[in-house]
């Protein structure tokens, strides 16, 4: 057979530890013997962070900004421990967030949905894709502790100098305050990512806040996302068939709680933290979870939604078996060549992408896992499969099927 040609490189951000090893052996038993890729190589291993002082992780992302899609490695987000460990010059920030903020994008999370996995919530059919604001409120607050009776008050003061003020409490003996932010144009940001992923995987959109309660600082998230809405993206959504609604977040859950998937979910950052691990969790695993940065732009970086499993890495360098789920990875890069093929129009390679997630899935529902899934089948006569043997069997059965 031969190999798919591609036209415009795809940026490939490699990582650390388990996730790495596992790069490589998908790239050499699932995509190189049958893509001729392309890609232009990073290296987003820590070594080379240290290296180059971090300008690794920022030519990345304007390679991003430049070729428009990108496939990651999980990365190690550096703490103490491994300042000491790699023998850091600093505590490098986490490349997700540098990535994040040079592109201004929304990150959206779908579970892998497999027969035999089945997820918690047992109306749940279809995925739900949780789309999280990924900057302010409570991540980028100003707390204080109020020591004993006394007025704290919201003061702004403008550049002209003109100050506003309002009470936040009238204290009678001590407590606690908190200040919190967020700046329209992320929201705007926030907003269109969400309409252009809902019309790019023909999803409806819901978007819930607690504007009852907040009147001004939830009701601004409300209206930026329904004037946007109105305005722009009224018309294509009517034309795709699909649909925008807001309602309040106590709704919300009990909504999600009753349907039956297959929506986005946009959430405030907090929202979005806490929802997404209650969504990746009732549907079975983080290894069995898509994710990928959507600019406002229109550029994509498709990565897993684990990290980089140190455990298991650990026990691979002492010569020790593991059986580490490739899912996610995988799923990077299907999603990352498909995007690829879809913006150069190469239906094979599109093709390609499709066959490739479903001899994955095939071969799980065949019985032929992980660990971190056989412990969770319902599926009897499970063989466990190490790492390298799991991709090896997603090859034999992508044989079949090209
Ligand atoms: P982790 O790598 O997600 O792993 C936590 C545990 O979850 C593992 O020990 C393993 O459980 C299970 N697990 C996660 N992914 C798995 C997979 N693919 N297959 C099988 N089991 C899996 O989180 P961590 O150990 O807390 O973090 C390790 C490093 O990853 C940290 O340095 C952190 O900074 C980085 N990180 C990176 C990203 C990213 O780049 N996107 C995200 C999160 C964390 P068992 O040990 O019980 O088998
Ligand atoms: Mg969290």
């Amino acid at each position: 057979m031969e190999k798919i040609k591609m036209v415009t490189p795809l940026v490939e951000m490699d990582g650390d530890e388990m996730t790495r090893i596992l790069w490589k052996i998908i790239k050499d038993e699932l995509l190189i013997p049958y893509i001729d890729l392309k890609t232009e190589y990073y290296d987003l291993g820590l070594e080379k962070r240290n290296e180059t002082d971090d300008q690794i992780t920022i030519d990345s992302a304007n390679a991003t900004i430049k070729y428009g899609v990108a496939v990651k490695c999980a990365t190690i987000t550096p703490n103490a421990a491994r300042v000491e460990e790699y023998n850091l010059k600093e505590m490098w920030k986490s490349p997700n967030g540098t990535i994040r903020a040079i592109l201004d994008g929304t990150v959206f999370r779908a579970p892998i949905v497999v027969k035999g996995i089945e997820p918690c919530v047992s109306k749940w059919k279809k995925p739900i894709t949780i789309a999280r604001h990924a900057y302010g409120d409570v991540y980028k607050n100003t707390e204080m502790k109020i020591p004993g009776a006394g007025k704290a008050e919201l003061v702004f003061t403008a550049e002209d100098g003109t100050v506003t003020r309002e009470t936040i409490h009238d204290f009678k003996s001590a407590g606690i305050i908190q200040g919190i932010h967020n700046i329209d144009k992320s929201i705007d940001s926030f907003a269109r990512s969400c309409f252009n992923y809902a019309l790019d995987t023909k999803q409806d959109l819901w978007f819930a806040t607690k504007d009852t309660i907040s009147k001004k600082y939830d009701h601004n998230f409300k209206d930026i996302f329904q004037e946007i809405f109105d305005k722009e993206y009224k018309e294509k959504f009517d034309a795709a068939g699909i649909t925008y609604f807001y309602t309040l977040i106590d709704d919300a859950v009990a909504r999600v709680m009753k349907s039956e998937g297959g929506f986005i979910w946009a959430c405030k950052n907090y929202d979005g933290d806490v929802f997404s691990d209650m969504i990746s969790s009732a549907f079975g695993s983080l290894a069995m979870m898509t994710s990928v940065l959507v600019s406002p732009s229109g550029v994509y970086e498709y990565e897993a939604a684990h990290g980089t499993v140190q455990r298991h890495y650990y026990k691979h360098l002492k010569g020790e078996e593991t059986s580490t789920n490739s899912v996610a990875t995988i799923f990077a890069w299907t999603g990352a060549l498909r995007k690829r093929g879809e913006l150069d129009n190469i239906p094979e390679l599109m093709d390609f992408a499709d066959k490739l997630e479903k001899a994955t899935i095939d071969t799980i529902e065949s019985g032929r896992m992980t660990k971190d899934l056989a412990l969770i089948t319902s599926l009897e006569n499970v063989t466990v499969l190490n790492s390298e043997n799991f991709i090896k069997e997603i090859r034999k059965t992508l044989e079949t099927m090209i």
